[in-house]
């Protein structure tokens, strides 16, 4: 956990934390899931990027062009370095974690899955990982089942040892779920799957952000995430895909970079990773993103993960004994920083629009997560969710405001 001049020099990083809200109430941000506030240094590696060295990547050859190209390609080392990737080239840069993942389902779920084949997946996903199959499925005639969560959220894993009989090619899964915050075992996951032969993507979106995460030890096949729920700018975000498997996909969209060679009767793809990145990519999100992984390296994965725990047990008891409310998914100890609740006859959107009232910044809604809502027999839940500029004080001041919300309904 942060002391308070660790607090406060975190805060100061991110000058939006200063705005006031409805006049003069100080900005509470719980909205991180959604996407996380960018501190300075990012803003700053945009911005020098824009006034000293702005340029094509790849193919121009003068100064500002190489300038632009080694900033661009240093921050894809960074990413690679910071989820425990040796080899860059198995990292690809996509727009975020949703074209990732329809990478894969375009790329390799076209190509090696026939009719028949069963994809398995959770009934905690975001829609980003549940359309993009379901789109597939219905092209290819797949099976898509589905590994269950228990009354806790958790992921029943004798369900999913059973479900590997089947046979799937593919297990799609959340490392952390944006609504139950529900952390799962990602490296037993993959054990399990890859001895029953199927291959695993990981959507790794909110985990990422939020706690150390080593691909080399989890031994993932496919791993996606996005810069701008992790202190970086929106539109872009990363595939990691092994190099054997990479190496057998055809391309995703076509276009300039991805090729070695264009005649008028067809082409030559690229190398990896550039046979993946078709036309001009988002330059200064990328070197902004470069600088988020080295702020967020600075102040260390571990301090963060410890944090937010003490934020997320924090909440649990001071949200969680509040009459009315009902947190869902696991205890702290299986959990991330999300905290989604509901509360007894109110509606989300109502208990968003009194917090905003207040400064809160909180989403209402289904979360992108609806047959999840569907199973939890829910329409709607209200998410808090926590990144390292959040603070106790933070959680009581929500408690106070979800006092008032419970008078105006009472
Ligand atoms: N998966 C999960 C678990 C998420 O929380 C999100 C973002 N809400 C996504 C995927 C999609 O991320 P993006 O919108 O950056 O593609």
């Amino acid at each position: 956990m942060f002391d308070k001049n660790e607090s406060k020099d975190i805060h100061d990083h991110f000058p939006i934390l200063d705005r006031r809200i409805n006049k003069d109430k100080p900005l509470i941000y719980f909205d991180s899931a959604a996407t996380s506030q960018k501190p300075m240094a990012v803003i700053r590696a945009i911005s020098d990027y824009y006034q000293q060295s702005n340029a094509n990547i790849h193919r121009g050859i003068h100064e500002l062009a190489e300038e632009a190209t080694l900033q661009y390609e240093q921050a894809r080392k960074k990413m690679a370095g910071f989820i425990g990737v040796q080899d860059p080239r198995e990292i690809i840069l996509t727009r975020n974690t949703t074209e990732s993942i329809n990478l894969v389902a375009k790329s390799w779920g076209e190509q090696f899955l026939n009719e028949n084949d069963t994809i398995l997946l959770t009934e905690m996903e975001h829609h980003s990982n549940l359309v993009p199959w379901f789109m597939l499925a219905e092209k290819k005639n797949l099976n898509i089942e589905f590994i269950p969560i228990n009354e806790d959220g958790e992921l029943d894993l004798e369900v999913f040892e059973h479900l590997l009989q089947h046979k799937p090619k593919l297990i799609s899964f959340t490392h952390m779920s944006n609504v139950l915050g529900t952390i799962n075992p990602a490296k037993r996951m993959c054990e399990l799957a890859h001895q029953a032969g199927a291959l695993v993507l990981i959507d790794g979106a909110q985990s990422v952000p939020h706690f150390a995460v080593d691909i080399a030890d989890i031994q993932a096949d496919f791993f996606a995430f996005s810069a701008h729920k992790m202190c970086g700018p929106t539109g872009i975000g990363v595939l990691f895909g092994r190099l054997s498997i990479l190496n057998e996909m055809p391309p995703f969209l076509g276009g300039g970079d991805m090729i070695r060679k264009v005649t008028f009767s067809g082409f030559t793809p690229n190398d990896l990773p550039y046979k993946f990145e078709a036309g001009t990519p988002a330059i200064a999100e990328g070197i902004g993103w470069g600088a988020a992984v080295e702020y967020l390296n600075q102040i260390g994965m571990n301090k963060i993960h410890e944090h937010e725990k003490h934020l997320t047990e924090y909440a649990h008891n001071v949200i969680g004994s509040m009459k009315g409310i009902t947190i869902l998914g696991p205890q702290p100890d299986k959990k991330g920083g999300v905290i989604s609740f509901t509360y007894d006859g109110i509606h989300p959107h109502d208990v968003a629009q009194i917090l905003d009232r207040e400064g809160i910044a909180v989403r209402a809604g289904h979360h992108c997560a609806m047959p999840l809502h569907q199973k939890l027999r829910i329409p709607a839940s209200t998410r808090a969710s926590f990144y390292l500029y959040n603070t106790t004080a933070e959680i009581d001041a929500l408690a106070v405001a979800l006092e008032k919300v419970g008078q105006v309904f009472s």
